[in-house]
């Protein structure tokens, strides 16, 4: 069962790069490699690259699938140094240099990266797994956006289902991925469904974003945290500070204080812990679930093994800080890590990473973001929008890509369409 690149045949010829994960983190190290004097392998479950940061868009309609998945192959055309299989790891081996897949045979290696990312974490919240939409894949994006569709549609053939909840949504967490989720639902609601459905009273149908903590955004300055609060409540979206998801069904949202909420829908931006690879390594984990590296990124004591990325506990060289799960932070790293790797085989010695903070920020709606810079300048509105605007397509994997981007979003402030809006499914006749 050895796929073409992949076979300990083939390993003699050179040192083999095993990548474990196509995120931003995996590409950015099978990238750097790109004139490695070694055959780099990439493997993830998935045959496209996901770009996170835009699934929140995808749920609601403003782009479609395609612009937020890329296929994973079509990034490496220019590298003939790496091959890419679509295999879901199942088993690590340190000892042996081995990694173990569901779909083929094991590959051994001389280096490895592991970046497999992050997972949703439901912190066991009764009936949230099987009911909630989380919000952490393509898939979820999808699922999300067609449920949604779905109800609408449902609520137009039956408008009583409107008083059951049919078009509400509970938003459960007030950091990025909630309030974006919330503000993105809500602009669709007011804007295009609005239209789409003029027969249902869409003023009934409540967004509502539910937040433990006593503000959103914590992790922002108090300008920031009240701009956020402002900007969603005037776009129709009501937030809920210090209340607590007790219990998830499929029409009802309890609330730890017993409040219940008529919801057919509840959207999960509350959390997330590392990929449960990580677990494999055998080795100690921070708070249970993250890989912690040295300045270098490699895992102590195994310096041919890398962890980079959402699964990673990186600390900041400069700040002494852990780094957040964040994009820019996953890229970076990877590419130090593949770069270390490179470093490594020429008999240099690796560099320790050192993150280049481009600010925190987040989309709340149309022309309304909110950005921190690395020194604590706060910028709001429309310039935090082109800043997000200007950091994300950076991150975009190719040029094609940003260009496609560039076009969407442009088109898409000018008309304010979704042309996303359409269920297509599969298991019909
Ligand atoms: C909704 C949302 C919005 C976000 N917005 C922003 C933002 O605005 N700005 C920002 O900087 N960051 C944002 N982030 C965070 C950012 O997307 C992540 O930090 C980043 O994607 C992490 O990159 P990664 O490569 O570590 O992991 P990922 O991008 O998650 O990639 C991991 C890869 O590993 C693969 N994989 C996992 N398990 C296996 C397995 N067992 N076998 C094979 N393959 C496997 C997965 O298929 C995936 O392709 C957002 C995240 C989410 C969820």
């Amino acid at each position: 069962m050895a796929a073409a690149g992949t076979s300990d045949d083939a390993h003699a010829a050179r040192p083999r790069v095993l990548v474990l994960g196509g995120g931003f983190a995996g590409v950015g190290a099978a990238r750097q490699l790109k004139d490695a004097d070694a055959d780099v392998v990439l493997v993830d479950k998935h045959d496209y690259h996901t770009f996170q940061p835009l699934l929140y868009q995808l749920a609601t309609d403003l782009l479609e699938t395609a612009a937020v998945g890329h296929p994973l192959r079509d990034l490496f055309h220019e590298q003939p140094n790496v091959a890419v299989h679509q295999a879901s790891v199942t088993g690590i081996d340190l000892a042996k240099r081995e990694v173990r897949f569901a779909e083929m045979a094991p590959v051994s290696y001389d280096y490895l990266v592991l970046a497999v990312g992050a997972q949703v974490n439901f912190f066991g919240t009764e009936g949230a797994a099987e009911h909630g939409f989380p919000m952490y894949t393509l898939s979820d994006a999808v699922r999300l956006k067609e449920h949604v569709l779905q109800r609408w549609e449902a609520a137009d053939r039956d408008p009583a289902l409107v008083e059951d909840g049919a078009l509400n949504v509970v938003v459960v967490g007030g950091g990025a991925t909630g309030i974006e989720t919330a503000g993105a639902l809500a602009e669709l609601y007011r804007a295009e469904f609005a239209k789409d459905y003029p027969a249902l009273p869409q003023e009934d149908a409540r967004i509502v974003l539910v937040e433990a903590g006593p503000a959103l955004l914590t992790m922002f300055k108090s300008d920031i945290r009240d701009y956020t609060k402002r900007t969603l409540e005037k776009f129709g979206v009501e937030v809920v500070l210090g209340e607590i998801v007790a219990s998830v069904g499929p029409t009802r949202v309890t609330l730890k204080s017993g409040t219940e909420l008529e919801a057919h829908t509840l959207v999960w931006g509350a959390g997330l812990q590392a990929a449960p690879i990580a677990a494999l390594l055998g080795l100690e984990l921070e708070k249970g679930n993250r890989v912690p590296v040295e300045a270098d990124l490699s895992v102590a004591e195994h310096p041919e093994v890398f962890a980079v990325g959402d699964v990673a506990w990186i600390t900041d060289t400069k700040t002494k800080q852990v780094l957040p799960q964040l994009g820019s932070v996953a890229l970076q790293a990877g590419e130090r890590a593949g770069e270390n790797i490179a470093l490594r085989l020429a008999g240099k010695d690796p560099e320790p990473f050192a993150y280049h903070d481009k600010g925190t920020m987040a989309t709340i709606g149309r022309g309304a973001a909110v950005m921190q810079t690395a020194r604590g300048k706060t910028i709001k509105g429309k310039t935090a929008s082109l800043a997000w605007g200007t950091v994300h397509l950076a991150l975009l994997s190719t040029g094609e890509d940003r260009a496609k981007a560039v076009v969407d979003w442009t088109w898409a402030g000018f008309s304010h369409e979704r042309p996303g809006r359409i269920t297509v499914r599969t298991d019909e006749e």
